[in-house]
């Protein structure tokens, strides 16, 4: 009869009742002695309410469980990520990109697209590349009941294995958008939450110089940079800004005497830093 689920939808939808009450409280005059019961019930409401909803999308926010979305450490080491993908010709240009450099990189892939092009999946995991799940359709994770997640997360996995033989133990959900469930059901299956902390975003297309600036000036020890070789399940928008983007930033900062490793490698540096 109720859904007694912690989801954002239904927290963020008593909220609105709470506030509702309040208001009414304050405009009919109840409770406003010795202060506006009414009043301060909507505020805290509302407050309550941005608080939630930023805690669910906010990539390095802890409140509904432990997500990854940098790693604390004093080493120079950075992992660049890349979503969406596998998207021809795009993925194989970043592949071409990451072997003449000899970096290593972690890939969360849609299952859709793994099943369309197993055998880049295969190329992502043969060239020692990290792959981990990004949802079967790259749909809105908070929209979606407790059945549907299951299945998004279970084929996706189900498809990574198939294609490369590696049983993937990441996760990134779409847009970083998570709530108590969906946390929840990804404990349930070891995965671990994997967020970022540098993005530029460079599925706008907004130029590579604009990209590689607003990746390079943001980028500390440890930090996880979020960019793109796919395009949802859509797939029509052009990669090849974030391709040519992701050369320059590889060439700057390892310039500066940042170490590329894969999400896996910089989680194990962890160190008890500041900061
Ligand atoms: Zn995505």
């Amino acid at each position: 009869m109720f859904d007694l689920e912690i989801r954002l939808i239904n927290m963020l939808g008593l909220l609105t009742i709470i506030v509702i009450v309040g208001l009414v409280l304050d405009y009919r005059n109840v409770l406003k002695k010795p202060m506006r019961m009414g009043m301060s019930l909507a505020i805290l409401g509302i407050t309550a309410g941005i608080f939630l909803t930023l805690s669910a999308v906010l990539p390095e926010n802890d409140v509904f469980g432990r997500v990854f979305s940098n790693t604390k450490t004093t080493q120079k080491v950075v992992a660049l990520t890349f979503d969406d993908g596998p998207y021809p010709p795009y993925t194989e240009q970043v592949l071409d990109v990451l072997k003449e450099y000899h970096v290593p990189a972690t890939f969360f892939v849609v299952g859709q697209n793994v099943e369309k092009y197993p055998e880049l999946v295969k190329r992502i995991a043969d060239e020692g590349h990290q792959i981990g799940n990004h949802t079967y359709h790259h749909i809105d994770l908070l929209k979606a009941n407790r059945k549907d997640i299951a299945k998004e997360i279970d084929n996706t996995n189900k498809a990574i294995l198939a294609a490369s033989g590696v049983k993937p133990h990441l996760m990134r959900p779409p847009h970083g958008f998570r709530d108590p469930v969906v946390m929840e059901m990804m404990a349930e299956r070891n995965l671990k939450v994997v967020e970022w902390s540098v993005m530029s975003r460079d599925w706008t297309n907004p130029g590579v110089d604009v990209i590689v600036e607003r990746t390079v000036k943001k980028v500390k020890n440890g930090s996880i940079i979020l960019l793109h070789d796919g395009d949802g399940i859509t797939s029509q928008a052009s990669r090849i800004q974030s391709v040519e983007a992701a050369r320059h930033i590889i060439q700057i900062l390892s310039a500066q005497g940042y170490k590329f490793v894969t999400v896996d490698e910089i989680l194990k540096k962890t160190e008890d830093v500041k900061g």
